[in-house]
């Protein structure tokens, strides 16, 4: 198969097919995290708990509707797509979606990619290549084997470390992303850098969020990024870099390793007044905000007719309806009920 090719688009492709999507903020959404599944073979402490109950399989898109509510938003000017979940790579036949997506380079998405816990990766790196994935993000909050076991409850670190490896083989270009947790992985910070940009790949800190029943682990384990920031500023030289991903990172350029490392602070700074994306749940419900409970079915509108009236009438719904901005300081304070939803069904 020849890869797909997302930088070139045809003029043509730069335009959307219809209006584009703007909220009531004038805020353009240009970004859409798609979760393909709210299942995973590891339980990270701060995303679910330790007894999941899974949603019946008939309650998900299939594979068809998911890319069809890609391409909807691609005809509304949505540029790029992430791949997440629960776990993307633990769906089945999910490569049959990346190949499908990746023709939408043709209508002008410029880049497809994915968040993952690795676990799969040294299985479907070649092929994701092969399908235009140029970067990929790698979920790692220590090197330590035990730890790793005791935050995943039950991922193996080395499967992990072998799928970086196989993306890295295969030319993408991996992050990887680490939850900053106090007194869990805090003395793990200048290794993991040292590691990763080592290897060439970039890092970027996390903060825990409260989402879902186990808000509160969120909650206790939460560490401000500017103390981590002052940690790393110790031992390493830190600069504020240009480099921009399209995300909500801030990122820093490191003198002594010629790496990057990104900071997002949901909580301790937030940055909702630039945010470009929404987020779609397996089940085909659209959340404009990570941290609100707003949504709006898709999968209504989707199975209701073959034309995509409906699902745009939908969309341009919720774009009305999208929030300023989120509630975490509200909820990790207590003013505020956290949210019920865990990270792995709306798409982290
Ligand atoms: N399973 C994939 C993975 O772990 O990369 C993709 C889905 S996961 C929900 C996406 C990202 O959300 C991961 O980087 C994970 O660390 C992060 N995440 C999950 N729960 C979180 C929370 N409560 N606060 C902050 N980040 C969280
Ligand atoms: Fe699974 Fe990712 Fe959530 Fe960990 S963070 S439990 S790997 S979905």
């Amino acid at each position: 198969m020849r890869p797909q090719q997302f930088e070139n688009p045809s003029p043509a492709a730069e335009l959307p097919a219809s209006a584009p999507l703007v909220d009531s903020f004038a805020r353009r959404i240009e970004y859409i995290r798609l979760s393909v599944t709210d299942r995973c073979d590891f339980r990270c402490v701060y995303c679910m708990s330790e007894e999941m109950h899974f949603l019946p399989r008939g309650d998900l898109l299939t594979l068809e509707e998911l890319e069809r509510v890609a391409a909807a938003f691609v005809a509304r000017g949505v540029r790029k797509i992430r791949i997440t979940g629960g776990e993307p790579l633990v769906r089945r036949n999910v490569m049959q979606l990346f190949r499908g997506l990746s023709r939408l380079s043709d209508k002008g998405l410029r880049e497809l990619t994915l968040t993952t816990n690795g676990s799969q990766l040294a299985r479907f790196a070649g092929e994701l290549a092969e399908c235009g994935v140029r970067r990929v993000n790698v979920s790692l909050d220590t090197l330590d084997p035990e730890k790793f076991r005791t935050i995943t409850r039950r991922g193996d670190i080395g499967q992990v470390l072998a799928g970086v490896e196989a993306a890295r083989w295969a030319g993408l270009k991996v992050k990887i992303n680490c939850v900053a947790l106090k007194g869990v992985n805090e003395d793990e910070f200048l290794p993991l850098v040292e590691w990763a940009h080592g290897r060439g790949m970039d890092v970027t800190f996390i903060e825990a969020m409260p989402l879902g029943e186990d808000a509160a682990y969120s909650i206790e384990s939460f560490l401000p990024l500017d103390q981590v920031a002052a940690k790393l500023a110790e031992r390493l030289t830190l600069s504020p870099s240009t480099h921009a991903s399209g995300g909500p990172a801030r990122y820093f350029d490191v003198a002594e390793t010629g790496g990057r490392i990104g900071f997002i602070t949901p909580l301790s700074a937030h940055f909702c007044d630039s945010c470009n994306r929404v987020r779609v749940t397996c089940t085909g419900e659209l959340y404009t905000c990570l941290g609100q409970e707003d949504k709006t079915d898709l999968r209504g509108p989707l199975r209701s007719s073959d034309d995509d009236a409906a699902l745009n009438a939908a969309l341009d719904d919720a774009m009305r309806r999208k929030p300023r901005g989120h509630d975490f300081v509200a909820q990790a304070s207590g003013e505020l009920a956290p949210s019920a939803r865990h990270m792995s069904l709306t798409g982290g």
